[in-house]
């Protein structure tokens, strides 16, 4: 050993398994596997299935984000079927139309292969004239006739769930071209599944939902009200905010108790909301190959985290509290008199921190109509005050005007 390495310290080491992601454990067996071809692969090697609500369908307890590279989605579609991750979701607007495309050249190629698919896509209209327009277009793309999920995408208030969006479902379930509806959330989700826990209409809902959130007295209750409803619930934004940065003694311990059992924390996060069964699935982004390996890996994984793991995970969850907004947006948003969507700019932070530069603030969700200097010359403090997270709300919509410019 040099020098150099013999100062590679424990915490180093986390960091470079922290840089690999949620790929660097995976099991042998898995990529055993993953050699096979489809008729060879052991039935051991499928993801597990969950009931979706009370809507008489199961769905594996894995669901593929939406890829917006069509030769990377042709690679990962058949590694997931494979796999039986068959919850493919997707969005209207993911990747100005490309991640849809390729579920069609899929599609297209494996015709055999779409009543298998639990196939959910979503539209960022609230009018039925728009809706029908992404729906149509969505159908022609992926070359399929109907939609297993149809979600409103990116809800964020009841207000939006009007009389004229519930006639529509109603009629496209009829024609036959959805099957089920409901909205995906990621602003005050509490509210919003509370509020679909009292219609008669919402069929599933896919809400932001990991080891940080889990914890919130508000979520606990929506996510028993929407089990109690029958409504099935897919879990987003699992990890909770990004790779664990190995900072702190908590995270470095936690990182430590989690490789020793042979899971990265990022596959631990997975774990975590995986514990509570009232969730049917885990949406998740996954990019490349190496990922989605270390998920299947993850979900077929049966082992469970013990007391202490999540004790672990909640207190880094308070110590970092103030890193992960919470998406309650009610909250701030009020106390400056609606003048930003303060919690919709986060989230595009996150995307921009997340993601890079590539255009995703703009493929994954319908980026906010802001005038960014006006935003930066705001004053915030009131905001911040009110903030649950303790957030440096000023600070972050200063680097928001400048990076999402
Ligand atoms: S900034 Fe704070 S109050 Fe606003 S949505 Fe995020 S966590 Fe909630």
């Amino acid at each position: 050993m040099t020098s150099k390495n013999k100062n590679y310290s424990r915490r180093d080491f986390f960091k470079t398994a922290g840089a690999a992601g949620a790929g660097a454990i995976i099991a042998p067996n898995i990529l055993k596997a993953a050699d096979k071809t489809e008729s060879e692969s052991s039935d051991n090697a499928i993801v597990t299935t969950r009931p979706f609500g009370k809507t008489g369908v199961s769905v594996p307890t894995l669901s593929l984000g939406g890829i917006f590279d069509i030769p990377a989605n042709q690679i990962i579609l058949n590694l997931a079927f494979k796999f039986g991750v068959t919850y493919w979701d997707t969005a209207n607007m993911y990747g100005g139309g490309l991640s849809e495309e390729g579920v069609g050249i899929f599609f297209n190629k494996r015709p055999d292969v779409r009543k298998k698919i639990f196939l959910v896509t979503k539209s960022t209209s609230r009018d039925s004239e728009g809706m029908t327009e992404h729906l149509e277009l969505s159908l022609k793309r992926m070359n399929t006739n109907y939609i297993d999920l149809y979600f409103l995408h990116s809800f964020g208030s009841m207000n939006e769930l009007s009389d004229e969006v519930r006639k529509w479902a109603e009629k496209q379930k009829s024609k036959g071209k959805i099957k089920l509806f409901g909205f995906s959330t990621h602003k005050n989700m509490e509210k919003c599944m509370m509020g679909a826990s009292k219609l008669n209409w919402i069929d599933g809902i896919m809400m932001s939902y990991n080891f940080r959130l889990m914890q919130k007295p508000e979520m606990k209750e929506a996510v028993q009200a929407c089990f109690e409803k029958g409504i099935g619930l897919t879990a987003m934004k699992s990890q909770g905010g990004g790779s664990v940065k190995t900072e702190t003694d908590t995270e470095l311990k936690m990182a430590g108790r989690f490789i020793k059992q042979g899971f990265t924390p990022e596959q631990a996060k997975l774990k975590a909301v995986w514990e509570d069964n009232r969730i049917s699935s885990i949406c998740s982004l996954m990019t490349n190959s190496t990922i989605l390996m270390a998920n299947i890996a993850a979900a077929l994984d049966r082992t469970s985290l013990a007391t202490r793991d999540m004790d672990l995970l909640n207190q880094y969850a308070c110590e970092t509290s103030s890193d992960y907004c919470a998406g309650c947006g009610h909250i701030c948003e009020s106390a400056i008199k609606g003048k930003v969507p303060i919690s919709d700019i986060m989230r595009h932070l996150m995307y921009h921190r997340s993601y890079g530069e590539k255009g995703s603030t703009e493929t994954l969700d319908r980026k906010p109509a802001v005038n960014m200097k006006h935003m930066a010359s705001l004053d915030f403090s009131l905001a911040e005050k009110k903030c649950p997270q303790k957030m440096a709300i000023g600070d972050l919509m200063k680097e928001a005007a400048e990076v999402l410019s």
